[in-house]
Parts: structure tokens; sequence; C-alpha cells
């Protein structure tokens, strides 16, 4: 193969990750023979992760889908019969017309996620598509919205800093994240800042690869952070740490705060949170006195029925201490709203044609709606895409009974065989990230990419937008936004002249793959105030909440999963633990099953203990609502009172075809449509 015939095409990770790598793929004879980072994208580096890094295995490896399946056997049993994509099309769209005819549109619901996050492959042709079917709409709020809108209730915007930001940083708290595992291109920055003499804190109740990392790990109890930043408030107030000049000028309602704050003495604080009073003072006077101090948040804390209210609460202590005034203060949480700012979503999702008046369904809540005999109308067909909902929603044997329903009609767009996948009635194989076009972008960084097709698809995979472009046509839908190519999309969607832009074109992306949205550098967003709240302060009071009868003040309230505490005493935790799995993608690849070796539940030996379970022993986790079997590893990781189990492993993969979110309670979180997943309590026997 001559060197001639190679060239290099630009493109990015699709993944629902922060770190959105740009990568580039050199391209052999219409084959696709190597993927790197691209070593000039300022925060890819050059690097991409254990997740992806073999990406080319997932574009060629034996488990891709070839071609369009229909379903020979039971639902789950896995049997296919591989059929053209005119057979597979015209039937659905058959089944689809007659399920609208006899119970209208909203007896179809459309359920995705981020499985792909560009923008083309995951909210265009399927918005129009199923905004014109007059489908059910789907709340697509798995993760993101509780803690962002909790934020929000504080500062008014959850806009985050550039996280290069973070080097100039001196205390950095990585509260509820676990940097190394899942937003790994931040960690380089903060080793800088730390060879520069910053502090690097983890709060988390797991003793994950970054609290391991870091310099101090405070493990409180599970859904106890609210409770832990109103006891370092208190601990600030207490000991005249607080900036009183920038509370006077910039916040409102300290006084009321000051009130509250009796109520999270140390002490308290210290019998909610599992902690030690000189721990939390320890760490209130050192957030509080070394400057810059940083905290980093990303979903980790969201998944609880109280998940948004921790939010706002650790929000407020940046401006309790003055934190934003420096270069490197304050709060760093995402960075999605630059992409949203800057492009024309509206051009691509077409909002104006969806019916609000149409039932909605929280993708949280997905078991529930297949499952509820008093849905009228039932949903009878199920279009799957970028997602895999028999692992990654809770209440999994909700799910599955519903996946199981012989009167669902369910169709899956995917790559490869999934637990979901199995259950459907036809399986569409859909292009890889290396065989469409996307601009894909981020919610940790500040970049945005172009994802140029590298290849031509494999076997008979189509683009989600094609798919969605042949089935429209078949319903018999002829308008012209349907005509439209991603290409199209794409320059629609760049066709504004933002500023964040910086007049960056379609073409300049085409050529360099990426931009950096013009952020300035040194950024102190909330430096002399300037928050975007209604009072045009940081709200410790929000006027807002209390006039919708809700507690205007930052508090923490136990979770009512608490009630069962008697028959299931071990708070369980489903982190994002697994190297090799991004969510449930990756644990149909053989080689990233291999490396992960088998879902383990951690167990701390005080637990263990009275349990006669032995490191290595097989264990039945399980709680009201299912049981998971798995082997135990007895040690430290987790506190006395926590379990854990890694999240992402397929119920096929375990021996009681079950995973974590067998376990998991479908409640949604007090704002944002997230789900309280991780307010779960589970008890735990030997089952040797
Ligand atoms: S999953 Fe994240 S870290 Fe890994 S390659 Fe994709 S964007 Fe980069």
């Amino acid at each position: 193969m001559g060197e001639d015939m190679a060239h290099i095409v630009r493109g990015g990770c699709p993944h629902d990750c922060p770190d959105t790598c740009a990568w580039l793929v050199t391209v052999e004879d219409g084959v696709a023979t190597k993927l790197v980072g691209d070593p000039e994208h300022p925060y890819t580096r050059g690097g991409l992760c254990a997740k992806v890094n073999r990406y080319l295995d997932r574009v060629y490896g034996p488990q891709r889908l070839l071609s369009p399946l229909r379903r020979t056997g039971p639902k789950g049993s896995g049997a296919f019969e591989p059929v053209s994509w005119d057979e597979a099309l015209d039937d659905i769209a058959a089944r689809l017309q007659r399920i609208v005819a006899e119970s209208g549109g909203e007896a179809v619901l459309p359920y995705s996620y981020m499985g792909t996050q560009g923008f083309i492959q995951s909210r265009s042709m399927d918005r129009r598509f199923f905004a014109r079917l007059g489908a059910t709409r789907l709340e697509r709020a798995i993760c993101g919205s509780t803690g962002s809108v909790g934020i929000y209730h504080t500062l008014g915007s959850s806009d985050a800093l550039a996280p290069e930001e973070i080097v100039h940083s001196r205390f950095i708290v990585l509260w509820g994240t676990n940097t190394i595992v899942t937003n790994l291109h931040l960690w380089p920055l903060i080793r800088e800042a730390k060879a520069n003499g910053a502090t690097v804190v983890v709060v988390d109740p797991v003793r994950s690869r970054t609290a391991q990392a870091a310099d101090w790990h405070v493990a409180p109890l599970p859904g106890t952070d609210a409770a832990l930043a109103l006891g370092m408030m208190a601990v600030i107030v207490r000991e005249g740490l607080h900036d009183a000049e920038y509370i006077e000028r910039y916040t409102v309602g300290f006084e009321q705060l000051v009130e509250r704050l009796a109520d999270y003495p140390p002490e308290r604080v210290a019998a909610i949170t599992g902690l030690e009073v000189e721990e939390i003072e320890r760490l209130a006077r050192a957030y509080a006195t070394t400057r810059p101090a940083l905290i980093r948040t990303l979903v980790g804390m969201e998944h609880r029925e109280h998940g948004g209210m921790a939010y706002r609460a650790v929000a407020c202590l940046p401006a309790l201490v003055g934190a934003w005034r420096d270069v490197g203060g304050g709060l760093l949480h995402m960075t999605a709203n630059l992409p949203f700012e800057a492009l024309n979503t509206d051009a691509l999702e077409m909002p104006h044609l969806e019916d609000h008046s149409l039932r909605e369904v929280n993708m949280v809540q997905l078991g529930r709606a297949l499952t509820d005999p008093t849905l009228d109308p039932p949903i009878r067909a199920l279009v799957v895409y970028n997602s895999n909902p028999a692992t990654i929603a809770p209440e999994q044997n909700k799910v599955l009974a519903g996946l199981r329903r012989d009167d669902l009609f369910t169709v899956v767009l995917e790559h490869v065989m999934t637990d979901t996948a199995r259950h459907a009635d036809y399986v569409l194989p859909a292009t890889t990230q290396l065989e469409h076009w996307d601009l894909v972008w981020s919610w940790g960084q500040t970049y945005l990419t172009l994802n140029q097709p590298a290849i031509a698809p494999v076997g008979d995979a189509l683009p989600n937008t094609e798919i969605f472009r042949r089935l429209a046509a078949r319903m018999g839908f002829d308008e012209p936004y349907f005509q439209e190519t991603d290409e199209q999309m794409i320059r629609a969607m760049l066709d504004v002249a933002h500023p964040l832009l910086g007049g960056a074109t379609f073409d300049d992306l085409k050529e360099r793959g990426w931009i950096r949205f013009a952020v300035p550098q040194g950024y102190r967003p909330y430096a002399e105030g300037g928050f975007p709240t209604r009072s045009g302060k940081c709200e410790f009071y929000s006027e807002r909440l209390a006039k919708r009868g809700e507690d205007p003040l930052p508090n923490w309230t136990a979770p009512r999963e608490q009630a069962m505490r008697d028959g299931y005493p071990l708070s369980l935790i489903a982190a994002k633990s697994a190297l090799h799995f991004l969510n449930s993608s990756y644990a149909g690849l053989e080689h990233h099953r291999n490396a992960e070796r088998e879902p383990l539940l951690d167990i701390h030996p005080f637990d263990a203990g009275p349990r006669d379970i032995a490191d290595g022993a097989m264990v039945r986790v399980f709680n009201a609502r299912g049981e998971v079997q798995v082997k135990a590893r007895v040690g430290e990781r987790v506190r006395p009172g926590v379990v854990a189990l890694p999240f992402g492993w397929w119920p096929a993969h375990s021996r009681s075809s079950t995973s974590a979110n067998a376990l998991n309670q479908d409640t949604l979180s007090d704002w944002g449509g997230g789900g309280a997943f991780h307010d779960t309590l589970v008890e735990v026997t030997s089952d040797q």
C-alpha cells in the first residue's frame, strides 16, 4: 500500500464526555488504519482515553452490525435474520402508520440521549421526524440538567470558566467528580496547578482513582453534599473568614443565610455526613483562606432526590469567600452554554414543529411508561437510538419487562447488539463517527469540532439522519426540511454572526477541524458581581424560589429512600468507575470487557465481616426493586455503610442478568428532571 494513498481526515470523539477530543484518522485505500488524538488541539494534546483509543475495533470489529435485522425468535433471545433496508423500512413505516391511525401519535415514543453527542446525529432529522409524527415527547434530562438548574438558582447561570483557568488555582476541590476516569484531559492541568503549589481535595464517598491521587480525600456519606457545604459556610462565617465586602456588594440574603447556618453547626453536619467535626472545620478554613480557590463540579452530585439543592448550596461557597475575585477562583461546572448560545440550534432541531400539548415522558421513567396499565394511549412503539435503556435507565426490571412486551413494537438503531437491541423487532445498523458528518459540541471545554466522514459506511450502515429521512419519506412526510443534507444542516447552524464564533466559518472548521469559542483568557465572570440573576447578585436567598413556595435558602433534606433504611442499611453508589466504558458504551466489546474483568461490589471490611463476606465471594445485592449477583471486593475503597457497583455493565454480564440499575429508583430529582438513582439503599448477603 503506497504512502501516497494515505490521507488524514479530521474529526472528533462523539461520546458523552466533557473532554470532546479532536482526532485525526489515517485512511488508506478507503480503510481507516489509525486514529489518534489531534496533537495540535490545545485541550486534547494528542491523547485519547482508554475507552476510545481502540475505536477502530468498534468500527471494524466482529460485533459490528452490518445489515438491518428482523426478529425471528422471542424478544430478548437474540434471534434475528438480515433483511434489506427496503424491507425493514417499508414494514417499520407501515407498522408505525397503523399504530398512529389506531392510537394516535402519542402511542409512539422516541428514546435517545447522548450515545452520540454530535448535534447532527443526535438532534436533527430525528427531532423533526417525531415532531411531525406527533409522538410522545421525551424529556431528555437523565444527566446534566439537575446540577445546572441548582447552580442557576444561586448564580443565575451554570456558565463555567474555561477549564484551562484551573492552572491558576491554589486550592482545588473536585466535588463529586472522578477526573482521572471521566474528565481525563483536565488532569494534566490540575497537575500543573499542583506543581505550582495547589492543594487538591476530592469530595467523594468512594475512594476513586482521583481521590487516591489527591492531597486530601474527604468522604462524606452519599447525598450529604448540601449539608457539608452548609457546615463549611457555618464555620467560615463563625470564624469571620467570609469576604464581607464582596457579600455586601454582590450578594443578596446574607442575613437570612446566616440564620439558616445556625441549623448547620459542625456537630450536626458531622452527624449527617459521617465526617469528623475537625475535618469539616479544617476543610472550611483551608477553602476560605487559600486563594485562588476553585470548586470543580460535574454531574456526580446529581441523581439524587435533592441533587439540585446540593448544587445550589455548593454554588454559594465561592461568593461567601469572594473566590470569584481571582483568576482561577470560583466554580467550574460546565461549558455547554457556549455552543448553545453561539450556534443556531433552532435551525437544526426546529422546535417550532413540536406540539407542546402532547404528553411528555421523562426518560428516567421509561420502565414506568412501558409497564403502566393506565397509560392512555399505551406506548405501542418505541424507537431507540443513541441509547441503551436496558442498561442506563433505572428500575431495570420494569424496563426489561416493558421491552419484553409482545405488543410493543421496538426499533433500535445501533452499532452492536446491545441488551436493548436484543429486544427489538428491528435493529438498524447505524454509522460510527468515522462514517458520517457531525458538529460536536462540548460540555467540558471551549472548542467546537467538525467531524468529517473518513470512510464509507461499513456494511449497510446508515447515519441516523438518513434513516429518519428515509423513514419520513415512507411515512409520506414530504416537507422540504426532510430533504436537507447533513452538511447543509451544519452550515445552517454556523450561519450566524455570533461573537463567540469569532467570525469562524464552515470552511475554517473543515480545514482545521476545530475552533475555540472566543472566551477571554483569565476570565473572571463575577469578579465584580454581574450575576445573571434577576437581582444581578449571587442569591443566597432566592425570591424566585420563595414565590414558587419552595425553600428560598440552601438546605439539606434527607431523601425519602431513607425511610427504607431499616430493611436496607447500605447506601449504594453506582459510579462511573470503569476506565474502559463510557456509560454503557464499550461494554459490548471484548477487549474493553476483559480490561475491566468483571463487575465487583466494593464493600468495607466493617460491613463485610458481620455478613460473612470474604474478598472475592459471590454476593447478592438487593432491595425491593431487584437484585444483582456479583463478586465482592472487600476493602477500603468505600467507607462503612456504603457499597459501590460500577455503572455501565450490561444486564447480560452478571449471573443475575441484571446490573446496577436493577436496584436504582426512578424518582425524579428536585429540579431539572434528572433521576434520584444514587439515593439507593440495599442489603448485601453472601451467595456462596
Ligand atoms: S471519551 Fe472523552 S477522553 Fe475519551 S476520547 Fe472521547 S472525548 Fe476524549
